[in-house]
């Protein structure tokens, strides 16, 4: 008899439903596909490849491509299928069996899960009714909970708010572990630790092409942080990880900035028309920096999520998540998917 892991076995898995309606607004992804400039460079590039060879180990061009995105030298960055694959690398590197995590909850559920699939205890930290942090708590749990790893999202998903950025200096001082801040919506939100992490080798930030660059299939994500704390990253992470078309990818659709800024920018205007209009109907928001709105109305959250699936409208019911109950999540899309949510959710509130 196989004996599957205690804490994969106790693992309920990454779900987010996927039903084929024609307004899909649960997994917080860009309402736009990427430039067809950006896809006819990519086409043609691709046939450039060496595809009888491995791809190169660090990604160097995609690494320079993204040092002078950033403005930070190309030895603080590393790269990865994604931001989970960033994140889990990280876990691996400096958490491991054994050792303590802490997440600050409601938070993204990927960092509870990774952290206990490699192996590590997770240590919850609540956060307050209106989901904020009280950085003097926040002190005194961290100090009590002495961890290797912290996780703060910035801004946080699902609750979609920036915490105040007082907080690094609350976890740097209370702990002498590492400090990740996942920033995979930090282009619609208020500040970055990106700074913070080239100067400390106690922060390391997570960003992703799957959000702004509208470019979730692709799988792309990276991490600034020390070139010490990245240098380790390389080392653990598996070798040829990266495939070449990804980061021929990844450095073409850098050179398409000003679309992505006019993308984030059209994406803010319509987060904040929604909040409005969300209000002005009485229905309850956590004011959001990100690319998402989470909100809850006076009926059953399960009821409201059914009643937009019959109007074709699919968001993410989050009422089963800790903390969450009535709870729902929407994704901002298009200007005509938005309006046809927020005709869907007047006449599932009005139904009573
Ligand atoms: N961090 C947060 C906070 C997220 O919400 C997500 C996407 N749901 C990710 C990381 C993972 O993003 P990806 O793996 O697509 O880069």
């Amino acid at each position: 008899m196989l004996e599957v892991r205690p804490e994969i076995a106790a693992m309920p898995g990454y779900h987010s439903p996927q039903v084929d309606v024609p307004v899909r607004l649960n997994t917080n992804e860009s309402p736009f596909p990427p430039p067809p400039e950006f896809l006819n460079e990519f086409a043609e590039a691709i046939n450039s490849i060496p595809w009888n060879r491995y791809p190169e180990r660090t990604a160097p061009r995609l690494r320079n491509a993204l040092s002078r995105h950033h403005d930070v030298p190309a030895e603080s960055l590393f790269i990865a299928n994604g931001s989970n694959e960033v994140l889990q690398t990280v876990l691996l590197t400096f958490a491991g069996p054994g050792r303590k995590v802490v997440v600050f909850e409601p938070g993204y559920q990927m960092h509870v899960q990774i952290s206990r699939i490699v192996g590590s205890d997770v240590v919850v930290i609540e956060r307050n009714d209106d989901f904020t942090l009280d950085v003097d708590d926040v002190r005194s749990k961290l100090t009590e909970a002495d961890p290797h790893l912290v996780f703060l999202s910035s801004p946080n998903n699902p609750t979609g708010q920036c915490d105040d950025e007082a907080l690094l200096d609350a976890v740097l001082e209370s702990t002498s572990g590492l400090l990740v801040v996942d920033e995979a919506y930090a282009e619609f939100g208020t500040w970055s630790a990106i700074d913070r992490a080239l100067s400390s080798d106690r922060i390391v930030v997570s960003r992703t092409f799957s959000k702004t660059w509208s470019l979730a299939a692709l799988r792309l994500g990276y991490l600034i942080g020390s070139p010490a704390v990245v240098d380790h990253l390389w080392a653990a992470v598996l070798p040829y990880h990266l495939d070449a078309a990804k980061q021929m990818a990844g450095e073409i659709s850098l050179r398409y900035i000003d679309d992505m800024n006019e993308r984030v920018s059209r994406i803010i205007s319509e987060r904040e028309r929604v909040q409005n209009a969300l209000v002005d109907m009485g229905i309850r928001v956590s004011p959001s920096s990100a690319n998402f709105i989470l909100f809850s109305t006076d009926i059953d959250a399960n009821t409201i999520w059914q009643r937009l699936l019959e109007e074709g409208v699919l968001v993410r019911n989050c009422s089963s998540w800790p903390r969450l109950e009535g709870w729902l999540r929407l994704t901002i899309g298009s200007e005509d998917e938005n309006n046809a949510f927020l005709q869907g959710l007047e006449s599932a509130v009005k139904q009573g």
